[in-house]
């Protein structure tokens, strides 16, 4: 841990470590796979140098030189996370705000840039280690407000981080309460992104102003808007805690809309039975199952990849294991630049086997839902690594 906590960054609570990891399958549970470091994560090379570096006791600068070394083929900045996509207004960049679909607004808010605890896979990992400095607007509230209130074909905002659940209730109000404002009124639906309620549901029952919080969903709500929690869940487990089933039940009561999506990894969810347990909870519960991503091209894929060909037979597997009120699910579903790419399945094409894809989300409207084909390769783990069927670019290339 200490070898792989050099390199990436690792962080724990209380509540993950009493309620949620089984010691007793340690180490292969999946929740201690999900926030624990892990060996693997590292090529057997890396892992060597950087262990022996601290048992000679080496100087921190040395290692900080080595672990530099490694950070640099884990593909820290995949697809420019950030820098894509940044709104102009007034001639001006507004950095914390990324508009790439039409509809929808994403806010980073600054204070939102941690979680409770870290995922091993996470694809914002550079960030948590002070590499790719977040590029948050100080003044993010009022630079939002002001394009939103610009761009009238807006109708979504997605606030995301990090975990905008580690802010307080005083500041996302800031934030979240201005929207209710007549001239924001095309702002029909608020998304708030969230690893809290796996990771520490207290936020919404015992948190000092978990209260405050619920009364903040009430009013959005009373005030006409659409509030839906993006719960990140990667296992049923996390849906179990009688704290967790509290949390749910009390933001439902506010009015707010709960949906749940996660990245498909290895080690902790690449099986089929495993989301079929986890969508069957979700209905359940009343959360509505909405992506299952493909996870990024960075960090240690090595460690956590499932090639496209696996993340398909995983969904298609317990896709059709759901009654009808888990399809609402859309995935495996890749976030890439030209948008979210899906895979449809994998076919024959006049005798030639290929992926079937399309865009669920586009940069370009017109691109969406438009199937394409590309050539199979059973190790492909992300678009770049796949060719079109025909000729020698895709349609949006
Ligand atoms: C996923 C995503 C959204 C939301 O897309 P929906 O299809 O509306 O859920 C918005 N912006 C970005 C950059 C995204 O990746
Ligand atoms: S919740 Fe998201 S941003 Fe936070 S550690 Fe997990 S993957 Fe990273």
């Amino acid at each position: 841990m200490r070898v792989v906590g050099e390199v990436f960054p690792f962080r724990v609570n209380s509540y993950v470590i009493d309620e949620l990891i089984d010691w007793e399958r340690v180490p292969n549970d999946p929740l201690f796979q999900l926030t624990f470091p892990q060996p693997g994560m590292l090529e057997p090379d890396d892992f060597l140098r950087i262990a022996s570096l601290i048992r000679m006791d080496a100087p921190r600068t040395q290692i900080a030189a080595a672990v530099g070394k490694i950070h640099e083929t884990l593909n820290p900045h995949p697809a420019g996370q950030l820098d894509d996509n940044v709104p102009v207004l007034d001639g001006q960049r507004l950095w914390g705000l990324q508009h790439k679909y039409r509809e929808t607004v994403l806010f980073f808010p600054k204070q939102g840039q941690t979680c409770h605890a870290f995922c091993t896979y996470c694809f914002r990992w550079a960030q948590f280690i002070g590499q790719d400095e977040l590029r948050i607007a100080t003044d993010a509230n009022g630079d939002l407000l002001r394009y939103l209130e610009s761009r009238p074909e807006v109708t979504d905002l997605l606030v995301t981080g990090g975990d905008p659940m580690v802010m307080r209730t005083a500041l996302l109000e800031r934030f979240l309460e201005p929207l209710i404002q007549p001239e924001l009124a095309h702002v029909q639906n608020i998304r708030i992104g969230t690893k809290a309620l796996a990771y520490w549901p207290q936020r919404f029952v015992t948190d000092e102003d978990a209260d405050s919080l619920l009364r903040l969903f009430e009013k959005l709500v009373a005030a006409g808007k659409h509030v839906a929690i993006m719960a990140h869940f990667s296992h049923i487990r996390e849906m179990q805690t009688p704290m967790v089933q509290e949390a749910i039940r009390r933001i439902q009561s506010t009015g707010a809309v709960l949906r749940g999506q996660s990245p498909v990894v290895s080690h902790v969810n690449d099986r089929a039975e495993i989301w079929s347990d986890l969508w069957r909870e979700q209905v359940r519960q009343g959360v509505v199952p909405y992506y299952m991503f493909v996870p990024r091209n960075t960090g240690s894929r090595r460690y956590f990849g499932v090639p496209l060909v696996k993340a398909w037979t995983i969904f298609r597997d317990a896709f059709s294991s759901v009654s009808g009120l888990g399809r609402t699910v859309r995935g495996p579903s890749m976030s890439a630049a030209p948008g979210k790419v899906e895979v449809l399945g994998v076919t024959e094409v006049a005798g030639q086997q290929a992926f079937v894809l399309r865009l669920l989300q586009s940069r370009k409207p017109e691109w969406v839902d438009r199937p394409f084909f590309a050539k199979f390769d059973p190790d492909a783990m992300w678009l770049d690594e796949l060719q079109p069927l025909t000729g020698d670019r895709f349609f949006f290339e």
